[in-house]
C-alpha cells in the first residue's frame, strides 16, 4: 500500500459514514477522544487490529483498549460484575478503563493473548457517534509511534504517523483531558487493582467502590517483572527525543540560572517582575491540574521540535485528583529506556 500523509475529516454526518465504511472494510482511522488521540480498528477483526501494531510499531505484548457506544454493550465482549457496574454507571462516558474477564469473541491478538479485556465508554461525541455508525466496538490504543509523547490533537497524528498506513484522522478539536484514562482491573472484583492513573482520579473511584484500590508501584520502583503484571507499562515511555529532566521544585529564581539552550517548563506561570529568559514555558496560569494535564504532551512535542539540548520539567507536588498521572507521565518520559 502506498505511504501518504493522512488526511483530517471534521466528524459531518458524510464524513463519519465513510470513516466507519473504511473500519468495516478492516482500515485503520485515527479518532479523537477527551483523554489522547486514539488509532482505531474493528475490534473484532484481528487482521484490522494487525494494522494497529505495525503502523504504531507496538509490540505484541501491549494489548489495546476496547470502546463500546455505550456502557450497555459491555456484555458484547466482556464478563462484567457488580463493581464494574457500578463504576460504569458513575465514570461512563469517561476516562475510565475497565479490565474484566473477555469474552471469545475478542482476538487474542487484541488481548495479547490474556483472557481479560480492557473496556472503555469514551465521551468524545465525535468517537462515540464514530463507534455508534459502526456499530462495532473500536480496539484504539494513543494514535503515536510506541513509546513517543501521546498526541492531542489531529496535526499531532498527522505529523509522527505520517508514514504508515494510516489515511484518514477524525479531527475532533483538542483533547480536554490530555492524558490517558485510568485502568482499573476489575477482573477480580474483590480485590481492584489499579494498572495506570489517569484522566479519573482514584478517590472518585474509592468514594464508589467504598473500598480501597491496591496500587501500582511508583514508576521509579518498576522492574521489567512488574510490567509484565501491567502490560505495556514500561518504565520508559511518552518519551520526547530531547533528554527530561525532572525537578521536585524548580522556582523561577533556579529557573532563571539553567542554561538559555535548556528549556525549563514550570507548573504554573511566574508570578515574578524580572523579565522571564526565552527558555521559561509554563502548563498553566495558576497551577490548576486539569491545565496541567491537558498542556503537557503538547508543549512536550513543540519543545522536541526544537533544539534545546535538555528540558526541565517541574513535577507536581500532591498525590490527588489529576497529579499522579501528570507524575506518571513525566516519571516515564524522563526515564532511561
Ligand atoms: P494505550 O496504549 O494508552 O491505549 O494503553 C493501553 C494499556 O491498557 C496497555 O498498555 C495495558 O497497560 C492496558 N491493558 C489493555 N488491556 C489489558 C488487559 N487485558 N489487562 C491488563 N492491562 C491491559
Ligand atoms: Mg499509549
Amino acid at each position: 500500500m502506498p505511504k501518504t500523509k493522512p488526511a483530517l475529516f471534521r466528524p459531518t454526518p458524510a464524513n463519519l459514514t465513510r470513516l466507519a465504511n473504511q473500519l468495516r472494510r478492516g482500515g485503520i482511522v485515527g479518532v479523537p477522544a477527551e483523554t489522547v488521540y486514539g488509532l482505531a480498528a474493528n475490534a473484532l477483526d484481528a487482521t484490522a487490529c494487525a494494522r494497529i501494531f505495525k503502523a504504531k510499531g507496538r509490540p505484541a505484548n501491549d494489548p489495546l483498549i476496547v470502546h463500546l457506544a455505550h456502557a450497555a454493550d459491555i456484555g458484547n465482549v466482556a464478563i462484567t460484575n457488580s463493581a464494574a457496574g457500578k463504576l460504569a454507571e458513575a465514570f461512563w462516558p469517561g476516562p475510565l478503563t475497565l479490565v474484566l474477564p473477555k469474552k471469545p469473541c475478542v482476538p487474542d491478538l487484541v488481548t495479547s493473548g490474556r483472557n481479560t479485556v480492557a473496556v472503555r465508554v469514551p465521551a468524545h461525541p465525535g468517537f462515540r457517534r464514530l463507534i455508534k455508525a459502526c456499530g462495532f466496538p473500536l480496539a484504539a490504543p494513543s494514535a503515536n509511534p510506541f513509546g513517543y509523547i501521546s498526541p492531542t490533537c489531529a496535526v499531532h497524528v498527522r505529523d509522527s504517523l505520517c508514514n504508515t498506513e494510516l489515511r484518514a484522522i477524525l479531527d475532533g478539536g483538542d483533547c480536554t483531558i490530555g492524558v490517558e484514562s485510568t485502568i482499573l482491573d476489575l477482573s477480580d472484583p474483590n480485590h481492584p487493582r489499579l494498572l495506570r492513573p489517569g484522566g479519573l482520579s482514584l478517590e472518585k473511584i474509592e468514594a464508589v467502590l467504598q473500598q480501597k484500590v491496591i496500587k501500582p508501584k511508583t514508576s521509579a520502583k518498576l522492574t521489567l517483572n512488574s510490567a509484565a503484571l501491567a502490560p505495556g507499562m514500561l518504565p520508559q515511555h511518552y518519551s520526547p527525543h530531547t533528554p527530561v529532566r525532572l525537578h521536585p521544585t524548580l522556582s523561577p529564581k533556579r529557573a532563571q540560572q539553567i542554561p538559555a539552550n535548556e528549556a525549563i517548563v514550570l507548573l504554573c506561570r511566574p508570578r515574578e517582575k524580572t523579565p522571564l529568559k526565552p527558555n521559561i514555558f509554563w502548563l498553566s496560569e495558576a497551577g490548576q491540574l486539569a491545565s496541567i494535564a491537558r498542556n503537557l504532551f503538547s508543549k512536550l512535542r513543540e519543545l522536541d521540535k526544537g533544539t534545546w539540548l535538555k528540558i526541565h520539567v517541574e513535577l507536581p507536588s500532591s498525590n490527588e485528583g489529576l497529579a499522579p498521572a501528570i507524575r506518571d507521565r513525566l516519571t516515564r518520559a524522563a526515564a532511561k529506556g
